[in-house]
């Protein structure tokens, strides 16, 4: 008995409980580290050189490892060769990495101790990311005072000392974490010391100026190798299974909530409820960084799914346990047997019923920087004026670059886009967003309709960064009738992306030929190109046929229409100076009562149509 005790706390973190009923204990583990791994490792760049976006930001994006750049907000503020001002230091935080501070001023000798607070207010200022600035780095490697320090900021890192891996408990002394100097004054051995770190199951950072080549301004003490550092990065992916590279401050945090939270299940059928908790309570951080857990798969589940406070957690089935990240204070987490349900399927080459009653299959789709005209309060509601101006809009609500086009960012709880979409088939949607989070929590925002009840969530999974974006579905769906509908999208948490909003359903109504003047829609089976050929008005998106992205062509925009039987009944094209109604006239023209399949945009979309007479 003593012997398993020990071996499962080698292992994590162990807490189990009774439970009276017919619910179950379930003995739960906190990994030592994310990922149940062996070892962690953190990256930090101080003083803010331009070498950090031209060097870092790609070495780590090629890994998907995020860092910590120290900046000095003085040198941030100005205009000085070689130093990254504030968009440089917001492009490292699009990315992902952690800002932290490195004083106001870099004095020479000890920072003074008004700095502490001052900086970090204005990197809080200046920078959005998803847990403000925790992490503070000293000038010169002299702390100001601990207790000050400690008041301000969940860490606080000096330079090389006696011990430089700290154990899986972090450092004896929160304001005084150590990090190896790299460089010609330090070591080149990233392997190394990774390797020791794994080895004591440990904790190991690294600190970093600029590098041997590349602009390092005022960070020229100790130039580095970008190689040896890249070998490092490949090291660390090559044992991923054992390493986790992640910034200082974010490691810092799941250290404390690691040591400071409970956790407990209870299992009940097909489901397990586990609480994880901790009472840590200051006005530096939440806490909020999510731990990996891991319950006993007791039941032999094949397929699982899981919520924390009613938002879908990723989870996964591995060596008879279960496994999942979850925040503490988050909620009740509900594991549950099953997995999630089979996503719906949008394929519209398969007919309706032939009951004449049922709907066909219909899609449209926003693009989000397409919100309505009207200025705040009216399009959109905006709380920050951090908005990249990507001149894609004069009233930039916060429209950030997606690919070659556009989407919206910088977004804060609070905040709301209106869109206004021109129906054509009315029905139930369920709808899929392309959305990005850099922030390690899911992160959600939903739609309703102006005057309808209900709305749809979207939990965003975290991507890794802002600019990686992934395809989400919503939990339900949304009412929509023929004719303008008012779209609100809600930020419902900090820090979300959104490139587009698909809208489909399976059973919608389509009235046939009718004129797009007598009844505000364009009767065709489905919806939407966005208006970025209309600029002149961006209050309405115009209503296509499914994805027809009218831009896209030069000229003619081309229909095929097929029997249910796939034979080929007309073929035909429309101006694309006209309107999609043009064309869904044009194809619609002469055929009988019934459901056809047209093909049309780029060739590889086809819906099912219902014509009606
Ligand atoms: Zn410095």
């Amino acid at each position: 008995m003593k012997k398993s005790t020990s071996l499962a706390m080698a292992m994590g973190w162990v807490f189990s409980i009774s439970v009276a009923g017919s619910a179950y204990a379930q003995t739960v583990e906190i990994g030592t580290w994310a990922g149940f791994r062996t070892a962690a490792v953190s990256f930090t760049f101080d003083d803010g050189p331009q070498s950090d976006v031209d060097i870092v930001l790609p070495m780590f994006k090629k890994y998907g490892y995020k860092a910590t750049f120290n900046i000095v907000t003085n040198w941030a503020n100005g205009n000085i060769n070689g130093m990254l001002t504030w968009s440089g230091v917001q492009e490292l935080a699009a990315a992902g990495h952690e800002i932290a501070s490195h004083s106001d001023s870099h004095p020479d000798g000890t920072m003074s101790a008004n700095e502490i607070s001052s900086s970090k207010g204005k990197i809080n200022q200046n920078i959005q990311q998803p847990y403000g600035c925790v992490t503070l780095a000293y000038p010169n490697c002299n702390t100001p005072g601990d207790a000050q320090v400690l008041q301000n900021y969940v860490v606080g890192r000096i330079c090389n000392s006696g011990s430089s891996i700290m154990s899986k408990n972090g450092p004896s002394n929160w304001a005084a974490v150590p990090a190896l100097m790299t460089g010609s004054n330090g070591t080149s051995d990233f392997k190394g010391n990774m390797q020791t770190a794994v080895q004591q199951g440990g904790w190991v950072a690294f600190l970093t100026h600029g590098f041997t080549t590349g602009t390092n301004g005022y960070a020229n003490y100790s130039p580095t190798d970008a190689n040896a550092m890249e070998e490092g990065l490949q090291y660390a992916k090559d044992n991923d299974s054992k390493i986790w590279v992640a910034p200082m401050g974010y490691v810092a945090m799941y250290i404390k909530e690691r040591k400071a939270s409970t956790a407990t299940a209870s299992t009940s059928g097909n489901s397990i409820t586990v609480k994880l908790t901790h009472n840590i309570a200051d006005n530096i951080s939440k806490y909020n960084y999510p731990l990996s857990i891991r319950v006993k798969n007791d039941n032999n589940w094949t397929t699982v799914s899981g919520t924390q406070g009613g938002k879908a957690i990723t989870t996964s089935i591995k060596d008879g346990y279960i496994y999942f990240d979850a925040v503490p204070n988050g909620g009740d987490i509900v594991i549950s047997s099953g997995g999630s349900s089979t996503p719906t399927s949008s394929s519209a080459t398969e007919p309706s019923s032939s009951n004449s009653n049922t709907g066909v299959s219909a899609e449209f789709k926003i693009e989000m920087e397409d919100y309505m005209q009207g200025g705040d309060g009216v399009g959109y509601r905006d709380t920050d004026n951090k908005n990249d101006k990507t001149g894609y809009r004069t009233d930039d609500a916060g429209i950030v670059a997606v690919g070659t086009g556009y989407g919206i960012g910088y977004t804060m709880a609070g905040e709301w886009f209106n869109y206004s979409v021109d129906v054509a088939c009315e029905g139930q949607y369920s709808v899929v967003a392309r959305a990005a989070t850099g922030n390690a929590n899911t992160t959600r925002f939903s739609l309703s309709v102006d005057n309808v009840a209900g709305s749809v969530a979207v939990d965003v999974p975290s991507t890794g960064d802002w600019n990686t974006y992934t395809d989400v579905e919503g939990t339900g769906t949304l009412k929509l009738s023929r004719g303008k509908n008012v779209v609100k999208v809600n930020i419902d948490e900090n820090y979300i992306n959104v490139d587009w909003i698909k809208f489909t359903s399976d059973n919608a109504l389509c009235p046939g030929n009718v004129s797009p003047q007598s009844s505000g829609s364009n009767g065709n089976s489905s919806a939407s190109s966005n208006s970025k050929g209309n600029a002149s008005d961006k209050t309405s998106q115009a209503i296509g046929l499914g994805d027809i992205h009218w831009n896209a062509y030069s000229d003619n925009v081309y229909c095929q229409v097929f029997d249910m039987k796939g034979q080929l009944l007309k073929s035909m094209s429309v101006p694309k100076t006209q309107s999609a109604s043009a064309l869904w006239n044009a194809a619609s023209a002469g055929l009988s009562e019934g459901v056809y399949i047209m093909r049309y945009g780029n060739r590889d979309v086809m819906r099912s149509v219902r014509v009606r007479k």
